[in-house]
């Protein structure tokens, strides 16, 4: 890498920001190209929604009102940039969220190098190097730069994933996706079917649940979740069998009538930028072939920021980024072609043996660890501090068995082992 190398980044969310953020500390010229009028991607609320399935994916972020984070921020922030010491809570309100990235950004001046409102429609690889090609949203005139490197920060929670369920056509009432849901009290007297337990099913029955009449919680758990303090007028179900017109059938048989619709069902990874010779695969949530899930195999000046999934995302972007960096400073040589084609198809056995199915090939979980381990063995990087693998022991899963207690526990991290935790109403 000359000191003239030109960089990429496609998104300014929180993993375009840490990606930038390297880029300039490393000596490259470096542009974020970001498609909304603000950075911070996921953690920007907006009031647009939509009713139906229509047009979910031009709404610009999933956030809603009143979301609090439900990961602690001590797992949350960037290892050279602290949040604000006074803040005690530790399950924070998305608008410090958004707060704390903007800092970020000013802290490490990356504003100038950020265009807004900058949407990229094509990535192609030209002769070694990088043609882009951005739409300028307010004056609709399309741009192409060179770059010698690119990072694809563009987020993998923008395009809903709906089961097709049958009946679902035949459903009268009102039907949205958990990315257009906004506020808590537009379900007020209703009657809600909500499809999936995860943190999005999970956080937003607990968000509706005080103004709503009745809430059925659609989800495919083996056992119910074991929450002691669950609100009495939420009622478990199995999953759908079929819709009716005003409600649906279960697989055990029992019924329910509804007059609303949220599905908690998850997003599909999409990149629609990308041209057909960058020679991957994006299919059922999968990025093919990637070494160490970031890096293009056969184009390797282009990597992937943020897309293995149960992961701490913040943590995981600083660790991927500081990795691709070792290889694009040009301190370490990547292996050839063939053995990280090689290392990638062992990954993929193991997923399969595990019986992962394909849309999980990017899934870390509890592994995210032995990942991080892995990338920092690879480089000679930094790994992350143990004390974050320490409170993941006492954080992880939280919503699905004290959902309504968790975030009333605060964390503090005492070293870079320690912590200790307290109730926010003890004294
Ligand atoms: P995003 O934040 O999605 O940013 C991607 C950016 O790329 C966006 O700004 C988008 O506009 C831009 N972009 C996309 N395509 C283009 C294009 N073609 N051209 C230009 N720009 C483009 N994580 C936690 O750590 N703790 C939490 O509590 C937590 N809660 C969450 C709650 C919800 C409802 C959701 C959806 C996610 C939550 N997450 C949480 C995960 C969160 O998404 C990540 O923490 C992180 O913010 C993702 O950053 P990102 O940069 O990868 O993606």
């Amino acid at each position: 890498m000359s000191a003239k190398s030109r960089c990429c980044i496609v998104g300014a969310g929180a993993a375009g920001l840490c990606a930038l953020k390297y880029a300039l500390e490393f000596g490259m010229e470096a542009v974020a190209y970001e498609k909304c009028n603000e950075i911070g991607g996921t953690w920007v609320y907006t009031e647009q929604t939509t009713d139906g399935f229509a047009a979910a994916e031009d709404v610009h972020s999933s956030m809603y009102e009143g979301l609090r984070t439900n990961l602690p921020k001590e797992v949350m922030d960037f290892p050279d940039f602290k949040f604000p010491t006074n803040m005690r809570e530790s399950y924070i309100l998305a608008s410090d969220v958004l707060a704390y990235f903007q800092a970020y950004a000013e802290h490490f001046q990356l504003l100038p190098h950020i265009q807004l409102q900058q949407e990229v429609v094509r990535v192609r690889p030209q002769h070694n190097k990088w043609e882009v090609l951005t739409l300028d949203l307010q004056s609709n005139s399309f741009t192409t730069e060179i770059f010698d490197y690119i990072f694809i920060c563009n987020g993998r929670y923008a395009t809903p994933s709906y089961p097709q369920t049958e009946g679902i056509d035949l459903y009268k009432g009102h039907k949205i996706h958990s990315h257009v849901f906004r506020k808590a009290e537009s379900f007020k007297d209703a009657t809600v079917l909500m499809v999936g337990a995860g943190r999005s099913g999970m956080d937003i029955t607990h968000h509706i649940y005080p103004f709503a009449k009745r809430i059925y919680l659609s989800h495919h758990l083996q056992q119910k979740p074991p929450i002691t303090d669950f609100m009495p007028n939420v009622i478990q179900k199995p999953v759908v069998e079929r819709y009716t017109a005003d409600g649906a059938i279960f697989k055990d048989g029992t019924q329910a009538s509804f007059t609303h619709i949220i599905f908690c069902t998850g997003y599909n990874l999409t990149i629609p930028f990308l041209s057909a010779d960058c020679n991957l695969h994006v299919h059922d949530n999968l990025v093919y072939p990637l070494y160490k899930h970031c890096i293009n195999i056969y184009h390797p000046t282009m990597c992937f920021i943020g897309l293995p999934i149960y992961a701490y995302p913040i943590k995981l972007f600083d660790m991927q980024t500081r990795f691709v960096m070792q290889y694009y400073s040009g301190r370490l040589q990547l292996p050839s072609t063939a053995d990280m084609l090689a290392d990638t198809e062992r990954d993929l056995a193991e997923r399969r043996e595990r019986g992962l199915p394909r849309r999980k090939a990017h899934l870390v979980g509890e592994r995210q660890f032995d990942y991080y381990d892995e990338l920092a063995a690879l480089t000679g990087i930094d790994n992350i501090k143990p004390v974050i693998k320490n409170l993941s022991k006492i954080c992880s899963g939280k919503f699905l068995y004290e959902l309504q207690n968790y975030r009333k526990t605060a964390f503090k991290v005492i070293d870079e082992e320690n912590f200790v935790q307290f109730k926010l109403d003890e004294v």
